[in-house]
C-alpha cells in the first residue's frame, strides 16, 4: 500500500499525476508568501519557503498559466543588470468575504488574498429578527456582489462574519439567546456555511473591532491594548502579545455585562444594573428623549452633543465615567499599552472619550494610567467590518 501513490512524494506533480499534497502544501505556500509580500521574485521565494528551486520555478510556473500569479518587470537597478521579475498575486488568486452584523445593520466587504479591500457594502436590517432570514440576505448580497466582480468567481478562500454577541468557540454557537433573540439555537458558522459551500469562522463583534484597529487603524503595531465597543450594547476586545485574548469559552471582553448597580434596570441579559444598562447608546437615548421628545433618533442625539448642549455633554460625560471605571478595573490586571475606544458613541475629542479617560486615571494606579493612552479608533464603524477582512485574510493563509 505504500507505493500505492508513490507521485504523492514527487512535490513537482507532473502531467498525468493528480496534484499531491506536497504540491498542494507548496502552492499554498508559494500564494501566501506572495500575499503576504506583495510582490516578490523568484529566488526570493526560494529563499523564504525553503523549497526547492526547482519546485518553485515549477510551481510559479502553472500558477502564472492559471492566472494565480503574474509576472512583471521590477525596478531598474543601475549596474546590476537586468532587473529580477517579480511575481504578484492575479486575478485568479482568489478572494476573501467578510460580514459584520449589528443589532441593525448589515456590512459586507469583499477583499483579495492580500487584504485590499475590493468592494463593501452597508445595509440597515433588522439582525435580532429571524437569522435564516437574515443570513439569506447576506448570501443575497455577497453573490450579488462577487458576481459584479471579475476576479472573484467560484468559492471564496475564506468567510469570516462577526455577531454582536458571545460566541462559543467550540461550537461556532451563541452563547445567550438572550443578546440576539431570533438566533436562539442557530449555529450561524454552520449555516452560512451551507450557503456560501465554504466554511465560516464566527467572531463577537468586539474582537473584530479590535483586529481591525490593529491591522489597518489606530493600534496598528501595539501588541497589548484594549479596544471598547460603546455602541448598542457595549464590549471589548482584549488583546494580549498580539492575539485576541478569548479566555476559557469564548466569552472574555463582556464588559458591558459587570454590574456597576445592584438596583439597576433590568438587563436584555437577565441581570440587572449592567454597565450596559447605563452607558449604551440606547440607554443614552432613552435619557435624552426624556427632555428631546420620543421622536428623537441616534443621529438627532449626537447632533444635540456635539452642538455642547450642556445636559447632553454631561451624560455622555457620566456615561464615560461609568465604562471607564470598569475599564480601569480591567487596565489594573492586563496592563495594556492603549485602550482603543470605538463605536458609534464615540468622538475623538467628546464628552464620552474624556469621561472614559478621566475615570481610567482615577481608578488606576499612577503607574498604571502613566503609560496609558485613551485614544478613539480611527475606523469608526467600519472596524468590526475590517477586523473580519484582515481575519479572513489569516484564515486564507493557515489553511
Ligand atoms: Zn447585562
Amino acid at each position: 500500500m505504500a507505493n500505492q501513490h508513490p507521485q504523492e512524494l514527487d512535490a513537482s506533480g507532473g502531467v498525468g499525476h493528480r496534484p499531491s499534497r506536497l504540491r498542494e502544501m507548496s502552492v499554498q505556500l508559494i500564494v501566501d508568501e506572495v500575499a503576504a509580500s506583495g510582490s516578490v521574485s523568484q529566488s526570493d521565494l526560494v529563499r523564504v519557503t525553503g523549497l526547492s528551486r526547482a519546485t518553485v520555478a515549477s510551481v510559479v510556473t502553472d500558477l502564472v498559466t492559471e492566472g494565480r500569479l503574474v509576472l512583471s518587470a521590477g525596478p531598474e537597478t543601475v549596474g546590476r543588470g537586468r532587473p529580477p521579475r517579480l511575481l504578484s498575486l492575479g486575478t485568479a488568486a482568489g478572494y476573501v468575504v467578510a460580514i459584520d452584523f449589528g443589532h441593525a445593520h448589515l456590512a459586507v466587504a469583499i477583499a483579495d488574498r492580500a487584504g485590499v479591500l475590493l468592494h463593501e457594502e452597508n445595509q440597515v436590517l433588522d439582525v435580532d429578527g429571524s437569522s435564516t432570514e437574515v443570513l439569506q440576505t447576506a448570501v443575497d448580497t455577497i453573490r450579488r456582489n462577487a458576481a459584479a466582480l471579475p476576479t472573484c468567481q467560484g468559492r471564496p478562500a475564506a468567510v469570516v462574519m462577526g455577531v454582536p454577541g458571545p460566541i462559543d468557540i467550540e461550537s461556532g454557537r451563541l452563547r445567550s439567546g438572550t443578546l440576539l433573540p431570533g438566533w436562539v439555537g442557530s449555529n450561524p458558522a454552520e449555516e452560512l456555511g451551507r450557503l456560501v459551500g465554504q466554511r465560516v469562522w464566527v467572531e463577537n463583534d468586539a474582537n473584530l473591532g479590535a483586529l481591525g484597529e490593529m491591522a489597518y487603524g489606530a493600534a496598528q503595531g501595539v501588541r497589548d491594548f484594549l479596544y471598547v465597543k460603546v455602541s448598542s450594547g457595549i464590549g471589548a476586545g482584549v488583546v494580549v502579545d498580539g492575539r485576541i485574548y478569548r479566555g476559557s469559552r469564548g466569552t472574555a471582553g463582556e464588559i458591558g455585562h459587570v454590574q456597576v448597580r445592584d438596583d439597576g434596570a433590568l438587563c436584555r441579559c437577565g441581570s440587572r444594573g449592567c454597565l450596559e444598562t447605563l452607558s449604551s447608546a440606547d440607554s443614552a437615548l432613552g435619557f435624552l428623549r426624556q427632555a428631546h421628545g420620543e421622536g428623537l433618533t441616534f443621529d438627532d442625539a449626537m447632533a444635540i452633543v456635539r452642538s455642547a448642549d450642556p445636559g447632553a455633554v454631561r451624560l455622555f460625560n457620566d456615561m464615560g465615567m461609568a465604562i471607564g471605571k470598569v475599564v480601569a478595573a480591567v487596565c489594573s490586571n492586563l496592563d495594556p499599552q492603549v485602550i482603543v475606544v470605538g463605536g458609534k458613541m464615540v468622538d475623538a475629542e467628546g464628552p464620552l472619550l474624556e469621561g472614559i479617560s478621566t475615570a481610567v486615571r482615577r481608578y488606576t494606579q499612577p503607574y498604571v494610567s502613566s503609560q496609558l493612552a485613551v485614544v478613539a479608533g480611527t475606523l469608526g464603524a467600519r472596524a468590526g467590518l475590517l477586523g473580519a477582512v484582515a481575519e479572513a485574510v489569516r484564515h486564507a493563509h493557515v489553511r
